[in-house]
């Protein structure tokens, strides 16, 4: 019988927090139960907000909270080449195409739109849909506007991706933590509207990244915050398009502020760093997390 894999993935683009820990803590436990592999990423794609510092603090907290890993560890900046090969073939089979808009351009497209009574969608995270106006570019245009360094980023044309899969994309979601039981959820990714997959200078982005190493790595358990429930949908979409093996998920509770709102990489006070030199121990932390 194959291991389970879990896997913890932050992005080094900030200080860990209670979420994190959580989060990283829930994972070890379910491996632990299940004699799992628990693997770590570290998702440092975005080449200009991660850094070594915030990569050195992640594993120093992570030491510290006695998380305990296979190695070794994915970095995903080291592995760009792969993500050219995957977006590469979405670009052969036309599932991808490459969005010239600015973002000025977009908000100035939207509100003309919507002065003439138009109701643009917006997505799950309340950002405007990409309009589709650069879909319809003839090749030599789209080729004109790249031989002269135009900034884009690759989208995708989840029309074409939707009616390539079959309508009827759902994932597996466990029903708590125990496990035990899982229902089948609709994967809704034209809520999303065309996703970037890629920019000109990163050939990946966030979603399709997860989906390659979820894959490479045999990760068969994602368990993450409820904060990823909605991309989901986008991401059991590229594993289909690219013939990916889903794994089955399990989106946690998140830990909140004492404002009840979402822990931000910025709100130092639940930083993990910052609770380990106030004197917090790390048995504090678990019950902090109710763990
Ligand atoms: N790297 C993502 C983050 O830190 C998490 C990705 C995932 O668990 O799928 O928010």
């Amino acid at each position: 019988m194959t291991l389970l894999t879990f896997r913890f993935a932050p992005s080094p683009n900030g200080e860990l927090h209670l979420g994190h820990a959580y989060s990283a803590l829930l994972n070890q436990k379910l491996a632990e139960a299940t004699g799992a592999r628990l693997l770590l990423r570290i998702e440092d794609i975005d080449t200009t907000r991660c850094t070594p510092e915030f990569e050195a603090g992640i594993f120093r907290d992570l030491n510290w909270l006695g998380l305990d890993w296979e190695e070794p560890v994915r970095r995903q900046s080291e592995h760009f080449a792969a993500y050219q090969a995957v977006l590469d073939r979405l670009i052969r089979e036309e599932l991808v195409y490459p969005a010239f808009m600015s973002r000025g351009d977009i908000r100035a497209f939207i509100a003309d739109s919507e002065k003439r009574g138009r109701h643009w969608p917006r997505d799950p995270d309340g950002v405007p849909h990409y309009p589709a106006r650069d879909k319809a570019l003839p090749m030599k245009e789209r080729k004109r506007r790249i031989a002269e360094n135009m900034p884009f980023a690759w989208r995708l044309d989840v029309e074409t991706a939707v009616a390539r899969t079959g309508m009827n994309l759902a994932w597996m979601e466990f029903g708590d933590e125990t496990l035990q039981a899982t229902r089948p959820v609709e994967a809704r990714p034209r809520d999303w509207g065309d996703v970037i997959v890629a920019r000109r200078e990163i050939p990946t982005s966030y979603h399709l990244a997860v989906v390659v190493d979820d894959a490479l790595q045999g990760v068969s358990h994602v368990v993450r915050g409820q904060d990823l429930f909605s991309a989901t949908s986008v991401q059991r979409l590229l594993q289909e398009i690219l013939g990916l093996r889903a794994p089955t998920y399990f989106h946690h509770r998140l830990i909140l502020g004492p404002d009840g709102r979402k822990l931000s990489k910025s709100l130092s006070d639940s930083g993990l760093a910052t609770l380990r030199d106030a004197g917090v121990q790390p048995a504090d932390i678990r019950r902090m997390v109710g763990l």
